[in-house]
Parts: structure tokens; sequence; C-alpha cells
């Protein structure tokens, strides 16, 4: 099996960038909180701090007893969030990104001569280079390399901090051996449990059973056989048809051919299809929205792509499925088109979609908040008929885009899959 993935994972994220911006904090143990209360609980930790048994969780009362002199440091949102975009801005630099899974992990397909062992350990030494050069030297990483993703972030977890693993052809599945069932992504309590009702206690066990067994302990053909393959080092597809996008464009009536009229209808829009996304439980990584404006008088909009006239921009950002977060990004981007034309049509797009089981939830008890009123509003929606709930931005705007689409019947012709 050829090397093909290359796997990312900052270490220790956030505390390492408290450790970047105050040196008085390297070698030390410091933990994030969310919050400046003892009642809170860490949300990452230093390495410092780690060995001392802190990590993720850690109520901040522990945190203290495990480790006296533990620095507490109130997270900062925004500004993990440059970082996570001087990271990208790095490992882009030595190649292409192709999923970015977290804030703090993206991966990296290896093509034609990448696929050498040293080849693609060069590569790794190049990015872990770039990313001191831009984001600082307490940014560390862990690399890992396989033939597939799963295989690569497996091998990224295995050495911390500043790892670098490659695993090779003739080391699997040998190399995994040494694991525990719980270092497999997507392995947790409850599947532990599960593998264990099965018999299944070991990783050289779980290498060792049949498609059939493991699709009987996922409770799925399809996620059996999966991994089965995974395991082999297989390069497996996502299944076809994976959703990629969720898009919505809409010609604006006369009345609302204006920059307020074309906004309103975007965050319409944006409402829209970030419910579409919550009711398909995927998360976004990235936005893009545009405008085609009028041309000619009396000419028609193109009713399927942008006008001639048309501007368009998108933007990067950690996963998520909140409207409030969404149209954040969409005002930002907004906020940034030059001035000027008649807008005829305004669209955006969701990209980057990661199903819910493999996107990392945010930490962020705001962000959290965010996405547990974006459902809760779904859910008044969904009762009451769509759009009963709405964001202030949206007032006056109700019943200017296609509200006569019921979010629970928006059929496919509205999702753009690229
Ligand atoms: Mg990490």
């Amino acid at each position: 099996m050829p090397l093909r993935y290359l796997f990312i994972d900052m270490n220790a994220f956030f505390a390492s960038v408290e450790q970047q911006d105050d040196p008085s904090l390297r070698g030390r143990p410091v933990a994030v909180i969310p919050t400046d209360a003892r009642t809170t609980a860490c949300i990452a930790a230093s390495y410092e701090a780690k060995a001392r048994g802190v990590k993720t969780g850690t109520a901040v009362w522990e945190a203290e007893k495990l480790c006296p002199g533990i620095v507490f440091v109130v997270a900062r949102h925004l500004r993990y969030v440059q970082m996570h975009n001087r990271i990208l801005d790095a490992v882009g630099s030595c190649i292409p990104i192709d999923r970015v899974m977290s804030i703090d992990e993206m991966s990296c397909k290896l093509l034609g001569a990448e696929r050498g062992p040293d080849q693609a350990m060069e590569i790794a030494r190049r990015i872990k280079t770039a990313i001191r050069e831009r984001a600082g030297d307490a940014m560390r990483c862990s690399i890992g390399v396989g033939p597939n993703e799963m295989l690569a972030k497996v091998a990224a977890d295995m050495r911390k901090p500043d790892g670098l693993v490659v695993l090779r052809d003739n080391e699997l599945p040998a190399a995994l051996h040494r694991l525990a069932l719980r270092d497999f992504p997507g392995i947790g309590p409850r599947m532990e449990r599960r593998f264990n009702l099965y018999g299944i206690f070991t990783v050289q066990q779980l290498c060792a059973a049949p498609a059939k067994t493991l699709a009987t302990v996922w409770g799925s053909r399809l996620i059996g056989e999966k991994w089965f393959r995974l395991l082999r080092g297989e390069d497996v597809p996502d299944k076809p048809g994976r959703r990629q996008t969720v898009s919505h464009s809409h010609i604006l009536p006369p009345n609302l051919r204006t920059d307020a009229g074309a906004y309103g209808v975007l965050v319409r829009l944006t409402h829209k299809a970030a419910a579409r996304l919550r009711k398909i439980n995927y998360w976004a990584g990235a936005v893009s929205v545009g405008v085609s404006y009028q041309g000619e008088p009396g000419t028609v909009p193109d009713p399927v792509g942008w006008g001639r006239a048309s501007w368009e921009a998108g933007c990067r950002f950690p996963h998520r499925q909140d409207t409030p977060g969404i149209l954040e990004e969409v005002g930002n981007l907004w906020r940034g088109r030059p001035p000027g034309g008649v807008p005829m049509k305004v669209g955006m797009v969701l990209a980057d979609l990661l199903p819910a089981r493999s996107a990392t939830p945010s930490l962020f008890e705001e962000d959290r908040r965010r996405t547990d009123l974006s459902h809760a509003m779904d859910g008044v929606n969904r009762e009451c008929g769509a759009n009963v709930i709405y964001f202030g931005s949206m007032f006056g705007l109700r019943d200017a885009a296609p509200t006569r689409i019921a979010f629970t019947q928006i059929p496919d012709f509205d999702r753009g899959v690229t």
C-alpha cells in the first residue's frame, strides 16, 4: 500500500497558543478554561500539565490539586482562529490541504513521488518548520503518514508532542498492536464496550476480526466492511453521494434590489442553509457568498449560474453548524464586497462538510450554546411552521425569500452537490 495521506495534529493547541503569546508560560503547566470560575473545567492543558494528570475535562479544583502552581488562562477564541489560519497558510505553503477536520487537525493527500517514505518525511519536516516560522516556536505538531486518512491520524497520535510517525506497509498491522481500541478515531467508551461484548479487547484482535464480526459490532455492514479494509491500509473512499455542499440562491424581487434588501435575503438563505445542515447532521468548514448584478436593462438574469457582473468571496472556519456563527462569517464576507451595482441575485454555499460523527464539537461554551439554540429554533420552526422564530436581521424579510418551502420539505434541487 502506498503512503497516501499525511495527517497534522497540533499539540495541546489552545495551551500552546497561550505559551506562544506569553513566553513566561513556556515550560510551565498551563490549562485553558472557558470562563474565570472555579466551577469550570479545563478545555486544554499544556504538556507540562498533562504530565501531572490534567486533561481536557478536568475540573479546575481537581487540576489545582493534581498540579499545584498550574496557571489558568481564559480561552481567547478569536486568537485561536487566527493561529489556525496561520497554520493553514503554513501547511498550504508546503502541500495542498485536503481536509480541515477541526481547529487543530488537517489532512493532506500525497501524490506521486510524495508517497515515498523519505519524501513524505521530508514534507512533514518542512511543514513543522513552516508552522514554527509562521505561528511560532511553541506551536508544535504531531504528523502521521499512512496509507489512508484513518491510519495517518492514528500515526499522528502515536507520538506526542512533536512526533513524526510513518506507518510503512511492512509494519502493518504489527505497528498498531501496541495501541488500545480507544486510540482509533470512532471508538469511544460505548463502542469499546460493544467490542468487548464480542470478545474483542485488543487491537490485535480487532485487526484479526473478520469483516462480518466488525459489521455485527458496528451494527452496519457498510461500516464493518469499511473498517476491515481501513485496518488493512486500503484507501476507502467516502461513500459515493456523500454530501459536499449545501447551497441556496435567490433571484431578488424588484423591491429588494438594494444593498439592504440583498443582504436581508442572504441572511434568510443562510438561515435556511444552516437549518438544512443541521437537519442532515453535517458541520460546515467553509462558506462562500455571491451576488450577481443587474446587467443591461431588460436582460434576463441567468437562472443557473452567476450573471456576468458578479462578486464572490469565501472563507474557512473551524467546523460549525450554528446559525449565528455562520451568519457572522457571511456578514464579514458581505462587508468586504465592493460598493455599487444593482444586485439581482444572491446566493451562498456551505462547503467542506463533515458528517457530525467525525466533527469535533466546539469546546467553547458560547459555540455550544449557539448550536443548541439553533437546534431549538429548528424544533420550534418544525413544530409551528417555517420561520416562526428567526434572527432579528431577517425582520421584515420573512416572506422575501422562498419561505413557502418549509425546511423539512426542501427538495433536492436546492442542494448544490459539486
Ligand atoms: Mg491536537
